[in-house]
């Protein structure tokens, strides 16, 4: 499922985004507080693997993880600053360990780096092992075999980001669509992996109103397909990207904190899983922020909602009355799509951006 003119577009970018990068990258780690079935301490460990093949290819529209990661992987190394990770977060519960791309693709992780990274995670001994994924590469044989081989329980988190195939493909360029996610999810059901759900608020060239009402709908879908979590990425417009060519003309805007406000009360009351939020960059023009005054109340009240699914949290908060304009006013003068999405741009004549109409 691709849109070409919007696939084209982001290709010409990314290739002068790779020309331009340094592709120097190494292994960095922290601790931070999420939520299993209480607050738990969990530990993070980013791999420069050779980088996401699809975003190597052309890859979704805001994202610009491949210029991280370096051309040409040493594989001892980075197996020795793993290591080196693992012990400065020794004792956690829950360990993620994302390689910025599929840790089940073959080209990115090879099946006997994959074996060695499993047996160092044993040694480390979590109670849950994260990684992530694109659908095409979860399969019940990979799944079977990182299920045996690992200690810990496995959790596969998969970035769906919209459960609208029309968003996905004509917004995101993310190449794959609601079925095929839905095959995965029923394979890792069938290895009792859990599934956690990445879900993007804010997409570009949807209005804020359509871009609460996008995650809170897809959040509902994907827990009744069965995702054990759901996690919202809040946009943070990223280098080398369409959604930073399009913020740089004016003409897109990082979610408010105030809509991941209204997109967590909302699915916490109607999802039985929980719900998940740390925004990065939050308060800061490339991330979800609000007017300046109360970015930083707002964005602490959703990561202490994030880790402990205590919706009190996020009651009581005050200063939300730009937000409750632009809600009403945005796309108020310009002309809805048959979707209901504003084209943005200046005037569809001379719009170089892919027109976003129809199904
Ligand atoms: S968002 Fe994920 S799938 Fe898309 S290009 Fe980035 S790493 Fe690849
Ligand atoms: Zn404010």
């Amino acid at each position: 499922m691709i849109n070409p003119a919007l696939d084209g577009l982001i290709r010409e970018i990314r290739a002068k985004g790779l020309e331009r990068a340094g592709r120097k990258a190494k292994t960095v780690s922290w601790r931070e507080r999420d939520y299993l079935d209480g607050t738990v301490e969990a530990g993070v460990v980013i791999m420069p693997t050779r980088g996401c093949s699809w975003g190597l290819r052309s890859g979704c529209s805001m994202c610009g993880y491949v210029y991280d990661s370096p051309a040409v992987v040493d594989w001892d190394a980075l197996l020795g600053d793993f290591t080196h990770a693992l012990e400065e977060l020794d004792g956690v519960p829950y360990l993620k360990v994302f390689n910025s791309g599929s840790f089940f693709d073959e080209r990115e992780v090879p099946p006997e780096m994959r074996d060695r990274i499993i047996g160092l995670v044993n040694q480390a001994g979590p109670r849950r092992l994260q990684v992530e994924s694109r659908p095409e590469f979860v399969t019940p044989e990979v799944l079977g075999e990182t299920v045996d081989a690992l200690d810990a329980e496995l959790e596969v988190g998969i970035g769906l980001e919209t459960a609208s195939d029309y968003i996905r493909t004509h917004c995101i360029n993310k190449g794959f669509s609601l079925e095929d996610f839905e095959r995965a999810l029923g394979s890792c059901q069938d290895t009792g992996a859990p599934v956690k759900a990445y879900l993007l608020v804010k997409p570009p060239f949807l209005t804020e109103r359509e871009a609460v009402e996008d995650a809170v709908a897809s959040a509902r879908t994907a827990c009744e397909m069965g995702a054990s979590r759901v996690s919202f990425n809040p946009m943070n417009v990223q280098r080398g990207t369409l959604v930073e060519a399009l913020w740089r003309r004016g003409e897109y805007r990082p979610p408010w904190l105030w809509s991941i406000v209204e997109i967590l009360k909302r699915t916490a009351g109607e999802v039985e899983v929980p719900v998940l939020c740390h925004p990065t960059a939050a308060g800061k023009a490339r991330g979800a922020h609000n007017c300046g005054t109360c970015d930083r109340e707002i964005a602490g009240a959703v990561v202490e909602f994030s880790v402990t699914q205590d919706i009190k949290h996020l009651e009581g908060l005050e200063c939300r009355e730009m937000w409750q304009d632009v809600l009403e006013l945005e796309g108020l003068g310009q002309t809805p799509g048959p979707m209901g999405f504003y084209v943005r741009g200046r005037g569809n004549g001379g719009n170089r951006w892919p027109v976003i109409s129809g199904k």
